[in-house]
């Protein structure tokens, strides 16, 4: 993996998507966010953040191909040319979303455990085993749609001296979504989301 395309897709939290969100949660939605990259040149499409209190299909990821096939299509990059990035594992919705959308790759920050036990939302897990009979989150991470790749991991597998300055914009991304998170818990009873 390239330290390029890891620092970019902190950077892309950081100034496209994280903005999105902090308004977001303020009108009531959830942490989850996305964009599309092209794999070219790294440069964002479009990103996206959860809208749940408008349309609750509209995850993260949903509302950011929503976005993304409202651009002209002259404009528009072929799928298979982008990389999909997602603030949390898809849960099924997406993961469907984005097979159906004919990307080849998906990319994420928080594993299934830490959008349940970090941040307080058990739907993902629960809909996996009592919808599809899937335990402990266990789906075909790689599959002839697309393959998956867990960020986290990728930055720990890193090995040079820029790890640590990784590490510690990582570190930061996270404490910003544990803050908004706590936020959206707070707020979450006044809110009209069927699955909070
Ligand atoms: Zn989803």
């Amino acid at each position: 993996m390239s330290e390029i395309l890891l620092d970019k897709f902190l950077d892309i939290f950081k100034n496209d998507i994280l903005p999105l969100t902090i308004k977001g949660v303020d009108a009531g939605n959830k942490i989850f966010g996305a964009a599309i990259i092209n794999k070219d040149d790294y440069s964002l499409v479009v990103a996206g953040s959860n809208n749940e209190t408008e349309n609750p299909i509209w995850h993260g990821e949903i509302h950011t191909l929503k976005k993304f096939y409202e651009l002209d299509n002259i404009m528009r990059p072929k799928e298979k040319n982008c990389i999909f990035l997602s603030s949390h594992e898809p849960c099924s919705l997406c993961l469907s979303g984005i097979t159906f959308s004919g990307f080849d790759n998906f990319y994420y920050l928080f594993p299934y455990e830490s959008t349940s036990d970090e941040f307080n939302i058990p739907h993902d897990l629960n809909i996996l085993k009592e919808v599809f009979n899937i335990t402990d989150g266990k789906y075909m991470k790689e599959n002839s749609y697309w393959k998956s790749y867990n960020i986290n991991i990728l930055l720990n597998e890193m090995k040079n001296a820029n790890k640590k300055k990784l590490a510690d914009s990582f570190n930061e991304i996270k404490k910003t979504y544990i803050d908004l998170s706590k936020k959206y818990q707070s707020l979450k009873e006044k809110n009209s989301i069927p699955l909070k």
